[in-house]
């Protein structure tokens, strides 16, 4: 037994484990990594990728950031955990922090994304109840097909991924679901009395990075106004400068009434998620309605300040702007007849495959693999390019040749 598994890579064994032990609820690119620095990671052969998927978008501010690790390390040794049912001498400090940075009254702190959707849903709901006075039970929240909020019961019952819902019924009634990036379909399904919010991506990244039209957002925002329903934007993945801007809404200048921000947030070292939102909005939860017994924990506030310090001193906005525009030019200089458009904003990029093989887009990935940049398809012809926001020039022009020569794949086996 001994024998035979030291006759196996390291790469196999990691994977067996996973395989032997692990529920298989993700298909993972078949690479084992041990080590990461920036833009980097390391396999367990010591094999150096680019990693253009970033945590889907958690490690903005490139892996194992020294500050943040700094600031975790710190705080680990001091104190990690009291729950809520004490005060915590950093809790207040980044609440005052992210508030003000963001220009909110208050923040509600959670952990993993979904979470914090939760927590818009609910907030939205007991607003509508409170203040706009739908009657009890009647609220609803509108949704957009093809969303993508994360993966709890509540969240899925609006989601129209089959792979996402199927069979995981009976679903949470309440959702309204309307086409993505229609402003005339948000504003006929705002004539609803009962509707608390409209939630939305401004960008929809696992649907495959789809870009609405320019001024849709600000549209929304403003049919939302209108009819008196909370705008609630899920910027969990698009946030945190991953666009070129601190939130994706900049583009458009809009203010979310309710804003949903996790991943970079911790930058990639833990769950750290927020929802930020104004009195009205906020102070309808009370003292036991809504919780987790790690939201706001002292050392994901002491993580989260520095990991927002670090979006800050080192302008990584600008840089994400930059990079994303050299990057997509070089994608379409390529002219690649494999690749039928590249779309993006910022370095939250994808391209949508041309070829007729629906496994193209993970072949491209295994040979990308090969070559050393990892990235993964998302809805089998798109493939997500989204690396450390800490990419230079240099990095950019390394990974488009990895890019140009791995779609070589495609002359190799023409099938
Ligand atoms: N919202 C958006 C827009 C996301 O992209 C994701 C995850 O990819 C989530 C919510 C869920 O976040 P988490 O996986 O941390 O629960």
């Amino acid at each position: 037994m001994q024998i035979q598994a030291q006759a196996h890579s390291k790469t196999q064994q990691a994977i067996h484990l996973e395989e032997t032990y692990g529920a298989h609820n993700y298909h993972p690119v078949p690479v084992v990594l041990e080590r990461g620095d920036g833009i980097y990671v390391w396999d367990v052969e010591g094999k150096r990728y680019f990693d253009f998927l970033s945590g889907y978008s958690a490690v903005n501010q490139g892996h194992c950031h020294p500050k943040i690790v700094q600031a975790l390390i710190d705080q680990a040794g001091k104190l990690t955990l009291t729950s809520r049912a004490f005060h915590s001498s950093l809790l207040g400090e980044y609440e005052r922090y992210i508030t003000q940075l963001f220009g909110y009254d208050k923040v509600l702190p959670m952990n993993t994304g979904v979470e914090a959707v939760e927590t818009a849903i609910k907030l939205a709901r007991r607003w509508g109840y409170d203040v706009k006075g739908i009657p009890d039970k009647k609220a609803k929240i509108i949704a957009c097909d093809h969303n993508f909020h994360g993966r709890t019961s509540a969240v899925i019952s609006f989601s129209t991924d089959p792979s996402s819902y199927d069979r995981f019924g009976p679903y949470m009634p309440g959702f309204i679901n309307i086409p993505f990036n229609d402003a005339d379909a948000l504003k006929a399904a705002l004539t609803d009395p009962h509707v608390a919010g409209f939630l939305v991506e401004p960008i929809q990244g696992e649907a495959g990075v789809v870009v609405p039209d320019e001024g849709y957002l600000s549209m929304a925002k403003r049919h939302c106004a209108d009819a008196g329903v909370l705008f609630i934007a899920d910027e969990v993945q698009t946030g945190l400068c991953r666009t070129g801007r601190m939130l994706c809404c900049d583009h458009e200048n809009v203010r979310p009434d309710i804003l949903i921000l996790g991943k970079a947030l911790s930058g990639g070292t833990l769950p750290v998620s927020a929802v930020l939102a104004d009195d009205p909005v906020m102070m309808t939860i009370h003292p036991g309605e809504h919780g987790s017994t790690y939201g706001g924990n002292p050392l994901a506030c002491r993580v989260a300040i520095a990991a927002l310090e670090v979006l800050l001193e080192e302008d990584l906005s600008a840089n994400a702007d930059k990079m994303g525009r050299l990057f997509r030019d070089r994608l379409k200089e390529l002219r690649s007849p494999h690749i039928g458009s590249v779309r993006g904003k910022g370095l939250l990029n994808a391209i949508v495959m041309t070829h007729a093989d629906p496994e193209a887009a993970w072949k491209l990935c295994m040979k990308l693999k090969d070559n050393g940049l990892l990235a993964k398809p998302t809805h089998g012809d798109k493939i997500r390019f989204a690396p450390p926001l800490v990419i230079t020039e240099a990095g950019i022009e390394e990974s488009i040749a990895i890019i140009r020569d791995s779609l070589s794949v495609f002359d190799e086996d023409p099938s």
